[in-house]
């Protein structure tokens, strides 16, 4: 292993190409962590088309993460108050396969649960999907994906009939009005921002609109900052949308041609004039006519979202109602123009591929669709029925199963719920009570290890060979170029052996990963995300290809005909039409009140990476970002007594927290921010979701972590 490895960044959606290189590869310098350990040396790769050679600080820096503080061996205790002791893989693998088959003929398959990530591989994904929902009979998988992009997902489904990102990439350097709501791009996904602010830039007549209750770096860069009131998206987009049908700035043909519901979404609209709008939002009625006028006069209009909308109790309301201002429009299909879901994690986009969420299955297919669980069932050769046909429990939903009781078996796998859940007292209360729970992790220490009965070491990215897609549909190959500490192996690896443990032998064959995303890939024919035309050896042999990509295409890396989905304007609907949702807001599930007078939002920073289990153990991620803090206007901390840099007290009905004040008029009156990445391990006190609540999306299950109302104190 000493040339270098072509690879994709494993931390953020944006999926940029990386080139890492060994420690001492020839005509190289050594580079050195902090402790004197030789690091593999990233650069980004200049030939991957999602980014050009371009990283941020936290691909620049990902090699520093990948020797501290990782998990080696199998571990196992009888109980949480006793110690760890190291087992072999036999021992651990023979203990979950019986607690398994225990939990599965007394309290039914029902009650295993297993809890993913985004951070998994798609053929860690596939397997893990093939294992609970083909073989032992339950749909209750769920990713970290619920927590980041699920109302996205609903949303696309119920507009177009499927998932998927309707644009791609280039369209940042094609539009005209790029409009950005509840998404920090310039922080959060670097380099897309990158790429539309240089756009901006060198183009005058470009318009960049950025609806964000913060003046975030992203809005600092805005022709228009819309620093709405929390929750009121919906109002804004209706009011936009108000003014483009006063305007007559529609396109009736593709109205009447392309799409069904309008009529009733224009009576909706009626309810919100521009006066009424402003109000309720908290802006200037100017600048809701500018953001419509910016929409309205721009040939190509392209829309930007991540959490802001999706971490709502109405979030798939929000996206579909974004959604109907591109419809109305005809803002869709052609370059420069769309809905465009930025993705939180790496691999997220392949998960949805693989159906890694509770109410999905693979292909693009959904658990409650007949005929979709009789295609997969006959795919992995299990017995007609086996596939249940009700829902899975959803993240929030196994953490209230441990609480009743119903959940007997959590398998917690690469992510870290003790620090990203809402609510984090009631969930590490239920995680608590959990009879067995099995975590599956890179690291050790991480906060939810405390709630483990049996701890098993994976092999992570640059130790296992996998795929991943990034936000715009691209597949990258993701090759090992190091090997696994101690006896760590790949999450897929370890689902096949505990299937074959369970004795299904057959469902289980896989000699290696190319073998399994092959079988995958087949399950894709003919529907949206159909990749039949990719395989390893395509990926390692020309490079990352975008979907859709039919076995038929296989002469071309990337048709441009398929770069965009739906552009003949056609939708996977059974009419074929996309379809108008009308939806009046319903505000915030918790809005402020005299004893919780802030709305707190939550969100993320520029160097670090969700619960900080890479970059918190990286010394220049860590000096940018020592420590956690809230941002309080100015008004407010007068009112309070509070200095910048003092604690603050900050609670809410469910917990409290502590943090340094940041007195900044960054932030909006009635407003407060807390970055989310303080778990227990990093800092005392300081975590944000100990003051979130549950209260989810009824669509698509996603909890509302952007806002909760809290009271603030000087300590
Ligand atoms: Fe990695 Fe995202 Fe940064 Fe790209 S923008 S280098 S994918 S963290």
């Amino acid at each position: 292993m000493s040339e270098s490895t072509k690879t994709l960044c494993p931390y953020c959606g944006v999926g940029c190409g990386l080139e890492v290189s060994p420690p001492a590869a020839r005509g190289q310098a050594t580079h050195r962590d902090s402790q004197g350990t030789p690091i593999w040396k990233v650069k980004g790769d200049r030939a991957h088309p999602s980014s050009e050679g371009m990283v941020c600080v936290k691909g620049a820096t990902v090699s520093e993460s990948l020797s501290k503080n990782r998990l080696k061996a199998p571990m196992m205790r009888e109980s949480l108050d006793r110690p760890f002791r190291r087992v072999s893989w036999d021992e651990a693998l023979g203990a979950i396969v019986q607690r398994l088959q225990t939990v599965r003929f007394t309290q039914g398959p029902e009650a295993i649960c297993m809890y993913g990530s985004g951070q998994f591989q798609t053929e860690d994904y596939y397997i893990a999907q093939k294992l609970l929902k083909g073989c032992l009979g339950t749909n209750n998988f769920d990713a970290n994906s619920r927590l980041c992009m699920s109302s996205a997902v609903a949303g696309y489904i119920q507009s177009f009939g499927s998932d998927g990102p309707p644009p791609c990439y280039d369209d940042l350097e094609k539009t005209d009005c790029a409009f950005l709501i509840g998404t920090n791009t310039a922080e959060c996904h670097p380099i897309v921002f990158n790429r539309l602010r240089k756009h901006h830039k060198r183009n005058k007549h470009v318009k960049l609109i950025v609806v964000d209750p913060r003046r975030t770096s992203t809005a600092e860069t805005a022709d228009l900052h819309l620093a709405i009131k929390p929750g009121t998206d919906i109002d804004l987009l209706n009011g936009i949308a108000h003014l483009l049908l006063k305007a007559g700035d529609l396109n009736t043909l593709f109205i009447d041609e392309c799409t069904s519901g309008f009529a009733q979404y224009a009576q909706i609209l009626e309810h919100y004039p521009p006066e009424m709008v402003a109000d309720r939002c908290g802006i200037a009625i100017e600048d809701l006519e500018t953001a419509a006028r910016y929409w309205g006069e721009s040939d190509r209009v392209l829309s930007l979202w991540s959490m802001g909308m999706n971490q709502s109790s109405e979030g798939t309301a929000k996206v579909r109602t974004l959604i109907n201002l591109h419809l109305m429009t005809a803002q869709i299909g052609r370059p420069g123009a769309g809905p465009f879901s930025l993705t939180g994690q790496p691999n997220a986009m392949g998960g949805r591929e693989a159906g890694g969420l509770a109410n999905l299955l693979p292909g693009y297919r959904l658990v409650k669709n007949a005929e979709h669980r009789r295609e997969i069932e006959q795919f992995w050769g299990v017995p007609p029925g086996r596939i249940a046909p009700e829902v899975g429990r959803t993240a929030w939903e196994m953490i209230t199963g441990l609480e009743t009781g119903e959940v007997g078996v959590l398998w917690i796998a690469a992510t870290n719920p003790a620090v990203s859940m809402p609510d984090l007292e009631r969930t590490k209360a239920a995680l608590r009570r959990s009879p067995f729970t099995i975590y599956q992790d890179a690291y050790y220490p991480t906060e939810t290890a405390e709630f483990a009965h049996v701890i098993l070491p994976a092999a992570q990215w640059s130790e296992k060979t996998g795929v991943m897609t990034n936000s715009e549909r691209t597949v990258t190959l993701c090759p090992a170029f190091r090997r696994p500490p101690g006896q760590a192996r790949p999450d897929w690896e370890i689902f096949a052996e505990v299937g074959r443990r369970l004795g299904f032998r057959e469902q289980f064959p896989f000699a290696n990963s190319a073998e399994v995303y092959a079988e995958f890939v087949r399950v894709t024919r003919d529907r949206v995300c159909d990749m039949t035309g990719i395989s390893h050896a395509r990926l390692l042999e020309q490079g990352p290809i975008q979907w859709p990509c039919p076995l038929e295409e296989t002469e071309i890396a990337n048709p441009p005909n398929l770069k965009r989905l739906y552009s003949d304007w056609r939708f996977p609907t059974p009419d074929g039409r996309a379809r108008f949702a009308a939806y009046h807001s319903k505000g915030l599930a918790e809005p402020p009140n005299p004893d919780y007078p802030f709305v707190l939002t939550t969100g993320r920073l520029y160097g670090h990476w969700h619960t900080q289990t890479r970059t918190g153990r990286i010394e220049k991620t860590t000096k940018m970002h020592p420590n956690p803090f809230i941002e309080i206007h100015p008004r407010h901390a007068a009112q309070l007594g509070i200095a910048d840099g003092e604690m603050v007290e900050v609670r809410s009905r469910r917990g409290h927290a502590r943090f340094p004040a940041k007195i900044t008029r960054a932030i909006a009156p009635g407003t407060v921010f807390v970055p989310m990445h303080w778990g227990a391990l990093w800092a005392d006190n300081a975590e944000a979701n100990a003051l979130t609540h549950p209260h989810a999306c009824p669509d698509s299950g996603q909890p509302e972590l952007k806002a909760c109302a809290v009271a603030l104190a000087k300590v």
